[in-house]
């Protein structure tokens, strides 16, 4: 087959796989079983899909082991001639951050795109069937190769570098921050309005397992600078602050900062205001502090883009702040 029809489903784990055992503990199937409700459900969805299992992890366990497979596969499937498209199906815990990983790491691209489930397989409400349906669909349309990674939950298309969650329970806890989903999924029918504008860096050479340790510290009102000392000794390379407001961080905290980046260090002034853009300067002079400002990405994904900057050699404070502009 190489008529480029087939869709390349790759499962995680996450809730849209899991059930929950006697005592109300929600439990992940074994790897060897864990791509059996997804089988199921694409031939119920009516697509021509093929399921393969990378790992079967709650995504607060997902981080550069499953992200090396995962990326290897996708990479590979990018140079088959035989699919259309790449669903990952993921925990919504993380589902974010991987999705703006794969972003940036797959090169050339491919139709991508990471879907999951707030309720568990075995919940006859849940909303695992319709969001892997409308996944499918969307990873079958013509233009969604030119959008980067892209996350289908509740018939809302979202872009990888928007896309967080705002609900730990219940539908509709995914949202786009700016202009808000870049699609719809109606019954299958997939209508994209805006465009998904992908994040124009790729970093096709670089390998999720060897992404350099970057720390990510959370501000808040009376903060002790010790909690930032410890951080910044065992994060030699870097660290990206989710800040207050529009990036601002308490005077001790921006001293110990000052200090690091003295030393060598890139710190990335982001925001934890859900949404919130930090742009440079403001109310911290980033030029005289060696900072670099976030712009529009939060803070888990500030440190990914970080993490991969480093990782293909940039050092230069300029270069990177050019990067987080682009
Ligand atoms: N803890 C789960 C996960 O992220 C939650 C979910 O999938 O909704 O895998």
């Amino acid at each position: 087959m190489a008529d480029r029809e087939a869709i390349l489903v790759l499962t995680t784990g996450g809730t849209i796989v899991s059930h929950y055992d006697g005592e109300g503990r929600k439990r992940y199937p074994d790897l060897s079983a864990s791509a059996e409700p997804l089988v199921a459900m694409a031939e119920r969805a009516g697509q021509r899909a093929e399921v393969e299992a990378i790992a079967s992890v709650g995504s607060q366990d997902m981080g550069r082991i499953v992200w090396h497979d995962l990326v290897a596969r996708i990479r590979r499937a990018a140079e088959e001639d035989r699919w259309r498209g790449v669903v990952v199906t993921h925990g919504t815990d993380t589902l974010e951050e991987t999705a703006f990983l794969l972003e940036l790491l797959v090169d050339p691209p491919i139709a991508l795109v990471l879907t999951g489930a707030m309720l568990a397989a075995d919940n006859p409400s849940s909303d695992g069937p319709a969001n892997f349906a409308a996944a499918l669909s969307v990873a079958a349309h013509v233009r969604t190769a030119a959008q980067g990674a892209l996350v289908v939950m509740d018939d809302e298309i979202h872009a990888a570098r928007r896309v967080f969650k705002r609900a730990t329970h219940g539908a509709r806890a995914f949202a786009s921050s700016g202009e808000g989903p870049v699609g719809f999924v109606t019954a299958g029918y997939v209508e994209y309005g805006s465009a998904a504008a992908p994040f124009p860096h790729r970093f096709g050479q670089v390998e999720p397992a060897l992404l350099p340790e970057v720390g990510l510290l959370a501000c808040h009102a009376d903060m002790n600078p010790h909690l930032c000392r410890a951080t910044l000794a065992v994060m030699p390379g870097g660290v990206v602050v989710a800040g207050l407001g529009d990036g601002n961080v308490p005077a001790p905290i921006a001293h110990e900062l000052a200090a690091f980046v003295a030393r060598g260090g890139i710190v990335v002034r982001s925001s934890r205001v859900d949404g919130g853009r930090v742009p440079c300067g403001g109310e911290i002079d980033d030029d005289l502090m060696g900072f670099v400002a976030a712009n529009d990405l939060s803070p888990c994904k500030a440190r990914l883009l970080l993490q991969c900057l480093l990782a293909d050699g940039e050092t230069e404070r300029e270069r990177i702040q050019a990067a987080f502009d682009a």
